[in-house]
């Protein structure tokens, strides 16, 4: 009698566990934090496990206490390190009579295996798009204060001081060993954010994910394929708008990066100055661009190559994305124009009435 009663209710409850356990394996689930000073979102479609996300959010952490340069943040951190120790390099020297030719005017410092890779990368991009993008622009960055709630307009002789620090043809990575000209500071906050994306996704599929959706703080990076094999849709934002769209972008796989004026801003005699600087002056990059969105297949490059894209301006921003195979963008400009590279002729739709595409000839 007892067994019996045993054996039914092993065919009863064997199903329910098992289609528990699968439904289990196939749970969408998503979690998100606030990391790398955005809010960073994590949704996975297939594969992994839910706690397993924590330790993908402590490695950002780590990242973070690695790579930041806020000392509203942090009082330590090893750039923080590393900037502080350069400046004091060069204290005795008048600035007139730093000459970054000299050997003896640069410095050579120890970087963690991470920051040698990002500021490696980072050189990289800065030599591709001849200096737009340029990490040494901390000098000047922090005179506007975008980080702290204390922004203000530098004076023109404040930045001309901190311009003669910028110039990223004077550092070089070796290993982990990281020379710079006394006197200089690095900012990866133009990178940092993609970096970490592309060691989350390797850390997730690691984990056994095999399709998710990354999100730090519109830097997305999709992977895998969704059940219903559509492309993943991405919407381009609505400049200023948070919540609206002025475009949706599909893509099969790879990372999606938008530079836009209104991410960091702040308005003084009413005029607007944003958090993307001009190596060439320190001034906000004065062009016509809302923002610029690049596509490529590491999320490092594409936002990299964002922030030198929009440096860059529409038409030489144009040309050089146009010469590189493995990126495309989309430009949104202040005369209310999108933009396209060719390779995304075909995979973008207009989401907002008062926008519509534009040629441009591209021109270096
Ligand atoms: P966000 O950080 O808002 O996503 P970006 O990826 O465009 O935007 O990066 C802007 C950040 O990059 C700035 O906050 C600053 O830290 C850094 N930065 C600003 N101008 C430059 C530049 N010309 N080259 C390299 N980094 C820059
Ligand atoms: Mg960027």
């Amino acid at each position: 009698m007892f067994s019996v009663n045993k054996k039914i209710l092993y065919i009863i409850v064997l199903p329910i566990i098992l289609f528990f356990f699968v439904s289990c394996q196939n749970r969408e689930y998503s979690a998100s934090r606030l990391l790398l000073g955005t809010s960073v979102f994590i949704r996975v479609f297939e594969g992994g496990t839910e706690q397993a996300l924590e330790d993908v959010f402590a490695r950002v952490q780590k990242i973070e206490e690695e790579m930041s340069v806020s000392t509203d943040d942090y009082e330590q951190t090893i750039l923080l390190d590393i900037n502080r120790r350069s400046s004091q390099a060069a204290s005795t020297l008048g600035l007139a009579d730093i000459d970054y030719a000299k050997e003896e005017h640069t410095k050579v410092y120890e970087l963690s295996e991470e920051l040698a890779t990002v500021i490696k990368e980072g050189l990289r991009i800065s030599s591709m798009t001849d200096g737009a993008f340029d990490m040494t622009i901390a000098s000047a960055l922090r005179l506007w204060g975008f980080n702290s709630g204390e922004s203000l307009v530098p004076s023109q002789r404040e930045l001309d001081e901190a311009l003669r620090l910028v110039d990223w043809s004077v550092v070089s990575v070796d290993q982990n060993k990281l020379r710079l000209g006394i006197g200089q500071s690095i900012d990866v906050g133009g990178i940092a954010k993609g970096y970490a994306a592309d060691i989350v996704k390797k850390l997730l599929q690691e984990q056994g994910v095999k399709t998710a959706i990354l999100d730090f703080g519109g830097n997305i990076v999709v992977f895998g394929q969704k059940k219903s094999k559509e492309t993943w849709k991405i919407g381009i934002q609505k400049p200023y708008i948070t919540d609206e769209i002025v475009a949706i972008l599909s893509l099969a796989e790879g990372s999606v990066v938008t530079s836009g004026v209104y991410e960091r801003y702040f308005e003084k005699d009413g005029k607007e100055y944003f958090h993307i600087l001009d190596p060439k002056t320190g001034y906000p990059a004065d062009n016509d661009l809302l923002s610029v969105t690049l596509v490529c297949d590491t999320s490092i490059q594409a936002d990299g190559f964002s922030t030198g894209v929009f440096v860059l301006g529409l038409e030489k921003g144009l040309a050089f994305v146009e010469g590189e195979e493995n990126l495309e963008a989309i430009f949104i400009t202040r005369e209310k124009t999108v933009v396209l590279s060719s390779g995304l002729k075909d995979k973008v739709e207009l989401a907002a009435e008062e926008y519509s595409f534009a040629a441009v000839e591209s021109s270096l």
